[in-house]
C-alpha cells in the first residue's frame, strides 16, 4: 500500500519522521487558510516559500514522489488521500482532531523538545504551574548550561535582575539581523499571492525570515556573532527605528520546523564557553527556548479545548480599531501596529507591555485578540497566541502561568522606551486632557479589578495604593479609561 507523508506548512524539517519511508510526500496550500481574514501578507509568503522550497529540494532529491496541491480547504486535500496517511504531530487542536478522525498515523513533531504528554506528566498533581519550575527541569534534562551535579552554571538559574535595562537616550545601535536573498520561489510566491484576489493584512515586503535550513543556520549564525552578547541587558529595551534590537529573529525558521531548537541553544552555550557573549545573555536566551517556548507549548496542549473560551477577567470588548489601522493617537500602541503592518514583527516586550498590556487593561476579549496575534505576526500560530496572548498577557487563565496580571501604565513604556517624549499625552498623569490612556486604563483595570486581585500579594501595593485615590480622582480616571477605549475604537469625537 502507498505510504503518504502528508507534510503540513509549519511543518517543514528535513528531519521531519513523518518523511521516514515515505513514496510519496503531499503538501496542500489551503486557500481558506490563505483568506483567513487579518493574515499577514508576510506570513502567507513565508509559509508557501518555505513550503515550495521544501518540494523542490526533495524532488531535486530524487527519492521519493512529491506532489504540491491547491485545494479550498486543507481537509479536502486530505480526504483524497489514499493508502496510509502518516503526518507529523499538528500544531492546533482542530487540526490534531482532524487528523485522528481520519486515521492518519502520528509521529512526534519534529520543531519541539516536550511533547505534550511528557508536559502533561510533569504538570500532573502540581499546585504551581509556573514555568520557572519547569525550565529548571527542561535545562537538567537536556543538560544545558549546568554541571556534572546538574546545578547550574555560574551558581543562578535566572540572571534576569541583571537585565532589564532601560535604553540609553541615543539608541542601541544593535547590528543590523540576517535577512535572505529572495530566488525564484520567492518572485513565484508573490505573483501567485499577487493574483489570488485576497485582501491581506499587512504590507508586501522583501522576505525578512529564515524558511531553510541553511538560511536558518545564517541566521543563527549572525545573531550568535553579532547582537547574543547584547541580547540579556537589552532584551526589554524599546528604541525608535530599531525593532529587532538584540533578539534573535528566529522564531519564524523554528516554528516552521527549519531551525532545531536545541541547535540555537548549544550555538548560544558554546558562545558563552568560548567567552564570546556573556552568561547573564545566553542564560536569558536559552531561557526562551527550552524555557517558554517549550513550557507554552506544553501549556496550549494542557488545556487545549479551554483557551477559547478562557477569560477569567470577564474581559467584553472586541477587537479594537486601532489594533488593525494604529490610529489610536497613542504613540506606543501606533508605532507598534505600524511595524506589525509592516514587518508582522515587533519583539517581546512590544507585544507584551504595549500590545497585550493595553488589551489586558482596557478589557479586550481575549479570543479575539489572540487571533489577532494568530493572523497579523510572521511567526504567529494558534499554540503560541493562547497561551502568550490569553494567558501570560490577558491572564484569562486567572493566574495559572503567571503570579500576578501583567498590568502597568504609562510609567513603564515610558521607562523602558522612547515613544513618550514625542507623544502627546503625560505618562505621569492619569486625568485630565494629557492624561496618559495607558496609565487611566492601568487605575481604571484595577478599580474594576480590586475585589479579583485582593488575595494576590503581589498586586497588594498598587492596591493600597487603589485605595488611597480620592473618589472625585477615581471618577476622573473612569471617565478617562472610557475615553481610551473610545479611542481605540475609532469613536471618540
Ligand atoms: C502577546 C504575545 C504574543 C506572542 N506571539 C508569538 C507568536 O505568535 N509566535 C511566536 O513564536 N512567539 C510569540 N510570542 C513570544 C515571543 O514574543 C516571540 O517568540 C519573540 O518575540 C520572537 O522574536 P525573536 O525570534 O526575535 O525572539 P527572541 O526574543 O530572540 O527569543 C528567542 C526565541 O525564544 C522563543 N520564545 C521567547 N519567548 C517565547 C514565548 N513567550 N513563547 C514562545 N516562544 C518564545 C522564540 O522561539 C524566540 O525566537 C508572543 C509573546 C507575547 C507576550
Amino acid at each position: 500500500m502507498t505510504r503518504t507523508a502528508l507534510v503540513l506548512g509549519d511543518q517543514l524539517s528535513r528531519d521531519n519522521p513523518a518523511l521516514e519511508g515515505a513514496d510519496r510526500v503531499v503538501l496542500i496550500t489551503s486557500r481558506a487558510l490563505l483568506a483567513r481574514p487579518g493574515l499577514h501578507r508576510q506570513r502567507a509568503h513565508l509559509v508557501l516559500s518555505g513550503m515550495r522550497h521544501l518540494a523542490e529540494e526533495l524532488r531535486e532529491d530524487g527519492r521519493v514522489e512529491v506532489e504540491q496541491r491547491t485545494e479550498d480547504r486543507l481537509l479536502d486535500g486530505v480526504d483524497a488521500l489514499d493508502g496510509d496517511v502518516v503526518c507529523a504531530y499538528p500544531t492546533s487542536w482542530t487540526m490534531l482532531e482532524a487528523l485522528q478522525e481520519r486515521g492518519v498515523e502520528l509521529t512526534p513533531a519534529p520543531q519541539f523538545l516536550t511533547s505534550p504528554e511528557a508536559f502533561e506528566r510533569w504538570a500532573g498533581g502540581r499546585r504551581s504551574l509556573k514555568m520557572e519550575d519547569f525550565y529548571r527541569e527542561q535545562r537538567r534534562r537536556l543538560e544545558v548550561l549546568v554541571d556534572d551535579a546538574g546545578e547550574p552554571a555560574g551558581g543562578t538559574w535566572n540572571l534576569d535582575a541583571d537585565n532589564r535595562r532601560p535604553p540609553p537616550k541615543a539608541g542601541l545601535d544593535a547590528p543590523e539581523p540576517w535577512r535572505p536573498t529572495e530566488d525564484a520561489i520567492d518572485e513565484e510566491v508573490r505573483h501567485d499571492l499577487d493574483r489570488s484576489g485576497i485582501a491581506f493584512w499587512g504590507k508586501d515586503a522583501p522576505r525578512g525570515f529564515a524558511v531553510t535550513p541553511e538560511e536558518g543556520t545564517s541566521a543563527l549564525r549572525s545573531f550568535v556573532q553579532g547582537r547574543l552578547a547584547g541580547f540579556g541587558p537589552w532584551q526589554d529595551a524599546m528604541v525608535d527605528g530599531e525593532r529587532t534590537l538584540f533578539h534573535s529573529n528566529l522564531s519564524v525558521p523554528m516554528n516552521l520546523g527549519v531551525l532545531e531548537p536545541m541547535r540555537a541553544v548549544r550555538a548560544a552555550e558554546r558562545a558563552y564557553l568560548r567567552d564570546d557573549a556573556p552568561l547573564q545573555s545566553v542564560e536569558g536566551f536559552v531561557r526562551q527556548i527550552v524555557g517558554w517556548r517549550e513550557y507554552v507549548w506544553g501549556m496550549y496542549w494542557l488545556r487545549a479545548t479551554q483557551w477559547p473560551r478562557r477569560n477569567a477577567m470577564g474581559a467584553r470588548e472586541p477587537l479594537p480599531q486601532a489594533y488593525r489601522e494604529g490610529d489610536s493617537g497613542w504613540r506606543c500602541l501606533d508605532e507598534t501596529v505600524r511595524s506589525v503592518r509592516e514587518t508582522g514583527y515587533a519583539h517581546h516586550i512590544e507585544r507584551l507591555m504595549v500590545l497585550g498590556t493595553i488589551g489586558l487593561t482596557s478589557g479586550i476579549r481575549p479570543w479575539e485578540l489572540v487571533r489577532w496575534f494568530a493572523r497579523g505576526f510572521v511567526d504567529g500560530a494558534e499554540w503560541v497566541m493562547a497561551p502568550n496572548a490569553a494567558g501570560m498577557a490577558l491572564y484569562a487563565d486567572g493566574g495559572e502561568m503567571m503570579t500576578k496580571p501583567y498590568a502597568a501604565g504609562g510609567n513603564y513604556v515610558n521607562r523602558m522606551s522612547q515613544h513618550c517624549p514625542s507623544c502627546r499625552f503625560d505618562p505621569k498623569k492619569r486625568t485630565g486632557e494629557d492624561a496618559c490612556p495607558l496609565t487611566a486604563l492601568y487605575w481604571d483595570f484595577l478599580d474594576r479589578h480590586r475585589d479579583d486581585l485582593a488575595g494576590n500579594r503581589r498586586i497588594a501595593m498598587p492596591l493600597r495604593s487603589l485605595a488611597k485615590i480620592p473618589d472625585d480622582e477615581l471618577d476622573a480616571i473612569r471617565a478617562r479609561a472610557r475615553r481610551a477605549r473610545k479611542e481605540l475604537r475609532g469613536t471618540a469625537a
